[in-house]
């Protein structure tokens, strides 16, 4: 019933709209559902989060890095020009709107080129965007129209992890060490870095026609997308995911023997201190992320075991992006990591996200059928003095006034809990709490006032 009234309430929503013109798209709007590809994270799910973050936060401090927020929505433009306009992201991706005051924005499809942004607008790196490094990551939403699918949503959360002002290799080990560490303590398993080198503005040209022409003798077998940017950014070809488009990428002439002397001698360098580090790490020369910022060093962390590996993690380095937005030349290399992908993995591998936290306590009143609503007010008195000495307490939802549950209903909410106090008509007399162990099931009357002693010890 409820469903039908909904539906026959959204439709004249729409008729109505419809009319004014308001209405664009032809979809049954639904008011109380959320719009297709995003999601609530629900309780059950969202501890888990909590626990991801957690470890990131301790693992950038490690290696020093701080945490900064970002606006969800930017000028249109520096995406545009950051992340570049042959990419998926800003062909057929971007959430952009038209503001009140006529501006075109965007809701942050990633956030690298939002954290360029802030450290170029508040000298973060410097006062003219020069001179000095700068640490940075952030988490939170981002946004892209993408086909929804298990694991993929139109609003994702990233963790980003950003180091600007370093152009040495050293900076790059350091950001995908990081990274490799945060999916070590996290619990991942059979982790494996794939890196890259795309090169940069001396040396891909070069690469770009001997790339264009090897696609141009094969372009009958290509995809109708690479087809159409074939002469704008050959590059993207490399990671096409069409079946049809892979199998020609995969004998397509490699990016070693094109790079400058300067790009051969960083990647070297990377490999060397990933072999230091004891990373493991594997070449692949057609991993070119879907981002048209990047230079040199690009690469990614898989998880898993072989034939079901994952991505939990891609970035790279970006000498340019700052000069494509309009700032000076700053340095930068990074990585992004899906929350979503993260905690699903963690859980097909079977990682552990600590114990789910709980409370500690559960407060009972003996108050059935209203024979002592005093013992629903002393209850109510105990678990807020128990919150506030830091000690989790919940009670049941009844007090002095709303007598609710039966003693044993209530005793069976405490079940998840270590401690039951119970407040009942003979301890109210004698200004006592029952304090019930639930572990061992052994019980002792101790004062109302030395409850808090008692559970510390
Ligand atoms: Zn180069
Ligand atoms: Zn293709």
């Amino acid at each position: 019933m409820a469903l039908k009234r909904g539906l026959g309430q959204s439709l004249k929503f729409l008729k109505k709209n419809k009319k004014y013109g308001w209405v664009s798209a032809m979809e049954d709007i639904d008011s109380r559902k959320a719009p297709r590809g995003v999601r609530d994270i629900l309780p059950a799910e969202s501890w888990k989060w909590a626990y991801v973050l957690n470890v990131a936060a301790g693992v950038t401090a490690h290696f020093g890095y701080s945490e900064i927020h970002l606006p969800v929505f930017e000028h249109t433009e520096l995406f545009t020009r950051g992340v570049g306009d042959t990419t998926d992201i800003v062909e057929k991706e971007m959430y952009t709107f038209t503001d009140r005051g006529g501006r075109s924005l965007t809701l942050r499809p990633e956030a690298t080129a939002g954290m360029v942004r802030a450290a170029l607008e508040h000298g973060l790196c410097g006062d003219r965007g020069q001179g000095r490094a700068s640490k940075l990551w952030c988490w939170g939403p981002m946004f892209r129209y993408e086909r929804p699918q298990k694991g993929r949503y139109r609003q994702f959360f990233q963790i980003d992890v950003e180091c600007l002002g370093l152009p040495g290799p050293a900076a790059d080990v350091e950001v995908i060490a990081l990274s490799a560490e945060m999916f070590r303590r996290l619990g991942l398993k059979n982790l494996e870095v794939v890196v890259n080198s795309v090169g940069c503005p001396q040396c891909r040209p070069q690469y770009r026609k001997v790339l264009f022409d090897y696609f141009m003798s094969r372009k009958g077998g290509l995809c109708e997308t690479c087809l159409g940017r074939l002469e704008r950014n050959p590059l993207r070809a490399l990671d096409c995911k069409k079946p049809e488009c892979s199998s020609i990428a995969d004998d397509a002439p490699s990016v070693y023997e094109h790079l400058c002397e300067e790009c051969a001698a960083h990647f070297e360098e990377v490999k060397a201190g990933l072999t230091r580090l004891s990373f493991p790490h594997r070449l692949d020369k057609r991993l070119v992320r879907g981002l048209d910022y990047y230079t040199k060093t690009a690469y990614e962390v898989l998880s898993g075991d072989l034939g079901a590996q994952n991505a939990v993690c891609g970035g790279g380095r970006y000498d340019n992006l700052s000069e494509s937005i309009g700032g000076p030349h700053l340095p930068g290399v990074g990585f992004a990591a899906g929350m979503d992908r993260i905690v699903m993995v963690m859980e097909q591998q079977g990682a552990s996200f600590r114990e789910k936290p709980q409370s500690q306590v559960y407060v009972v009143a003996q108050d059935d059928a209203g024979s002592c609503p005093e013992a629903r007010g002393a209850a109510q008195v105990l678990t807020h003095r128990l919150r506030t000495k830091g000690i989790a307490a919940e009670q049941d939802g009844g007090d002095s006034v709303h007598a609710a549950r039966s003693f044993k209903a209530q005793m069976k909410s405490a079940a998840g809990a270590a401690w039951a106090c119970i407040i009942g008509p003979e301890e109210l007399a004698k200004n006592l709490v029952a304090l019930k162990n639930l572990r061992t099931g052994e019980q002792i009357h101790v004062p109302f006032e030395d409850v808090e002693s008692h559970l510390k010890t």
